[in-house]
């Protein structure tokens, strides 16, 4: 069975006290490869090798790093397929969404900061006839990075990629529930002839080598994805320190259906935000408000396309839902379905895992797609993030109302608002408290767009300059003229 390895120093090494956790395929429940159960050993080797390795890769001319990550680009993009399928066995998501949205992302985050560093600039200010500033934005050491399971190269990618077009030496943590492409990922940099320790991968436990990262003193710069119950942990370590943080957190995203929506549009993509990725993308639409006049309706054909959606064997044409990412997860989401009946809610659809979708399949952690009308709006299932196939539908009458639903939780990442009232789109869009608010679209992303969240969903922006400026130190230089 495949034993994966760390990558530190820019070799596939074992971790040094030569344990292993299971590491399982969702679909199927059962163990299919072992990932190292690291230490904080290991990290301190990473740190020692990224920290050999940043004088030089910190002053290469960035055409020259530009050039690198490119190459690691293009080799992840001429092994898609391998990447796609390993994604979908570890994490249990349609193969079709790894081959189309996971790893040509992950491809694109190395291409986007590999070129956004070849145009950026920095800025000059001229005070008065008396004298001449600039800002230098210089790379800060090594950055620890820290990433989920939902998107796994997707997000891993996301840190990796900003952190080391800016001349950073990085220690970066995968999810322990899903190494698998970080590992293939270590093999494409040792082929792509990457510096040895530009890029640490150790693999292991969030208390452990997570833990060990956020409270090594020579990582200044942190940047972490995850929930927000361990967001608080990374802070509370980082603090003492005055580490540098970015954290990108949970959510509990609104989704806003206006009776004048082009309502084709509204549900299909009602659909898709809800339940995409198994519902287990931090920016899913879990809560859903509908204004009155078209909620029954809005209901019906809601549950109608929600039936609709295949729950089948990932690897599988036509499956477009696969498995959660794991037992936990599978139960997490049947007690808050349970929560949802005792809170008085009733269940639309789904509510139980399916009958077995296959053989091969029949001890893998499914769950059909759940809608749930006739909860108050601050009950738990609809403050609390579920991450997973389940979306409440409430209705709702005025712009005021919606707006209170919307916001009333501690949460705010994202909002999705349906109109064709190009008015009170603009008013949602200053009104809502989140990162991101889409109107007539969900999860469209330009990456220079800054993103996070705001309240407990986040602190701090990734994307475009806010990535370039995080993972840098602005220096102002002032002359005397
Ligand atoms: P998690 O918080 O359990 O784990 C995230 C990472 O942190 C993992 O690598 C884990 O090993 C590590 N970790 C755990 N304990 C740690 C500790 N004490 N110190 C340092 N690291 C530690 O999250 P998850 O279950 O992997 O992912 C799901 C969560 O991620 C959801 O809440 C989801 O909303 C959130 N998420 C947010 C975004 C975003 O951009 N805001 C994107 C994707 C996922």
């Amino acid at each position: 069975m495949l034993k994966i390895k760390n990558y530190i120093n820019g070799q596939l090494v074992e971790p040094q006290a030569g344990r292993y956790l299971d590491n399982v395929e969702p679909a199927t429940g059962k163990v299919y490869s072992h990932v190292p159960d690291s230490e904080p050993s290991d990290v301190e080797r990473a740190v020692v090798a990224a920290e050999q390795a940043f004088p030089s890769w910190s002053a290469m001319p960035a055409e020259e790093r530009s050039q690198r990550m490119l190459k690691i680009a293009d080799l992840i993009e001429a092994r898609i397929d391998e990447f796609a399928k390993a994604e979908t066995v570890d994490n249990g998501k349609p193969l079709a969404l790894a081959r189309a949205v996971d790893i040509p992302r992950a491809v694109k985050n190395f291409r986007f900061f590999a070129t956004s560093i070849l145009h950026s600039h920095s800025e000059s200010h001229v005070t008065g006839g008396t004298a001449i500033n600039y800002t230098l934005r210089q790379p800060r050491g090594i950055a620890g990075l820290i990433s989920p399971w939902n998107l796994p190269l997707y997000l891993f990618s996301w840190k990796v990629a900003p952190a080391m077009a800016t001349g950073n030496t990085t220690v970066a943590k995968p999810s322990e529930v899903t190494p698998m492409t970080a590992y293939m990922l270590s093999e494409i940099c040792c082929e792509a002839g990457l510096p040895p320790g530009v890029l640490n991968v150790v693999h292991g436990l969030g208390a452990k080598v997570g833990a060990a990262i956020t409270a090594h003193p020579k990582i200044m710069t942190i940047s972490f994805t995850g929930g927000t119950v361990t967001g608080r942990e990374v802070a509370k370590a980082a603090a003492p320190l005055f580490k540098k943080v970015s954290l990108e957190m949970g959510g509990k995203n609104p989704n806003i259906v206006f009776a004048d929506a082009d309502m084709d549009q509204a549900l299909d993509n009602s659909v898709r935000a809800a339940f995409a990725n198994q519902g287990q993308i931090c920016l899913c639409g879990s809560r859903i408000f509908v204004e009155k006049s078209a909620f029954d309706s809005f209901v019906e054909r809601f549950i109608r396309a929600t039936k609709a959606l295949k729950v089948g064997d990932p690897l599988e044409k036509g499956s477009d839902q696969g498995s959660l990412v794991s037992k936990a997860q599978f139960e997490k989401v049947g007690n808050y379905v349970n929560l949802a009946a005792e809170e008085g809610g009733e269940i639309l659809c789904g509510g139980a895992p399916p009958p077995p979708v296959n053989d091969r399949c029949k001890d893998g952690y499914f769950f059909q797609p759940t809608a749930i009308v006739g909860l108050g709006t601050d009950c738990r299932v609809n403050q609390e993030e579920i991450f997973g196939p389940v979306a409440t539908i409430t209705p709702f009458e005025t712009e005021d109302e919606v707006i209170d639903y919307a916001n009333g939780t501690t949460y705010g990442l994202s909002a999705s608002v349906w109109t064709q009232n190009l008015n009170r789109a603009h008013r949602f869009g200053e009104r809502i408290d989140s990162g991101t608010i889409w109107v007539n679209c969900w999860l469209l992303r330009d990456l220079r767009v800054p993103f996070g969240g705001m309240k407990q969903s986040g602190l701090g922006r990734e994307g475009g300059d806010e990535a370039l400026r995080f993972f840098t130190e602005p220096k102002n230089v002032c002359i005397q003229t």
